[in-house]
């Protein structure tokens, strides 16, 4: 399993590790409660995610990935895994509350899909093409790129080994990264009407109201990644997202552009979660509050 409104990390990470250890023989149910997103139908072997069932079979190990909170695995997956006799716990959120029988929450690293790769090193199980290429797309879409500072060489030396194992570098990246639907780049076109400075210009926010989402009959995932253009402005620090989401919650995405300002820390205070640089909250709306509040913490810790 992994949380809610997947991104890379966590189907690529669910993916790695149930097919080396399909390999290995065990049956392996690969579930989400959103389901696979459009965005990672090209992963090898991706339609083996699937919702929880009502009835679920008997396991006996639960396994949550690059999953901050058991409560964002959602409901359902919580439900259908009532009966496993030992929960495991594999993330790399400094948030995490190691809710597992076992943990392995490694805050260093920039993905879960590393700890994996590192784990299936350490054990030496098997690395079939669909682990190979699914480790490679959570690493590279939780890392902008390899880009961002938890890049390690480490985690070059794991793309230099996925490389000779046979991964089509220029196939793989173009498949994440040039491939997106046409109403993404309307979104963006909405989501640039409402950009806003604060702050003296250290902090760039912009929203969309869920009628956006109705009228661009938008998916969860379309959104994903946008955050870093205004990321991108010069003299800002922090970069927010506000989204209403249908049942009137609202989901707020931070990003910082360095260690001075820990948006993880933010996002605590309002329930959320995450990492230094990229961290997330579901807050109550309606989204003028949630924005008056989130941006006056911001305002104060920078
Ligand atoms: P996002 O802005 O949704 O891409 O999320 C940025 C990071 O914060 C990801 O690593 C998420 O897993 C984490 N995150 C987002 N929302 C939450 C939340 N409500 N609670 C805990 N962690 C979150
Ligand atoms: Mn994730
Ligand atoms: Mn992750």
């Amino acid at each position: 399993m992994s949380h809610l409104r997947p991104d890379g990390d966590a189907i690529g990470s669910q993916l790695a590790l149930g097919l080396a250890l399909e390999e290995m023989g065990k049956t392996v149910y690969y579930w989400n409660v959103d389901g696979l997103p459009e965005s990672m139908e090209f992963l090898p072997y991706s339609d083996k995610i699937s919702l929880p069932p009502e009835v679920a079979p008997l396991i006996d190990v639960a396994v949550a990935l690059d999953t901050a909170t058991k409560v964002r695995l959602g409901e359902a997956n919580i439900a259908a895994c009532a009966q496993a006799k030992l929960w495991v716990n594999i993330d790399h959120h400094m948030s995490n509350p190691r809710y597992g029988d076992m943990n392995y929450v490694d805050a260093t690293s920039p993905a879960t899909g590393q700890i994996i790769y590192e784990i299936i090193q350490a054990l030496q199980m098997p690395l079939p093409d669909g682990t190979r290429d699914a480790i490679y797309v959570a690493v590279s879409t939780d890392t902008g790129s390899f880009q961002y500072d938890s890049t390690t060489a480490k985690t070059y030396r794991m793309a230099a080994d996925l490389m000779d194992r046979g991964l089509k570098i220029g196939q793989i990246n173009a498949k994440t990264y040039d491939n997106h639907p046409y109403r993404r780049v309307e979104l963006l076109r909405t989501l640039l009407n409402t950009l806003e400075l604060s702050a003296a210009g250290k902090v760039a926010s912009w929203e969309m109201l869920d009628a956006t989402r109705v009228s661009l009959q938008l998916q969860p995932d379309d959104s994903e990644g946008l955050i870093d253009m205004i990321r991108a402005i010069r003299g800002v620090q922090v970069a927010v997202f506000f989204e209403e989401l249908p049942d009137g919650k609202i989901r707020v995405s931070m990003r910082s552009k360095d260690r001075s300002v820990d948006v993880c820390k933010i996002a605590t205070i309002f329930g959320g979660g995450g990492h230094y640089l990229a961290a997330g909250i579901r807050m109550a709306g309606p989204i003028a509050a949630a924005k008056e509040l989130v941006l006056a913490e911001i305002a104060k810790a920078i």
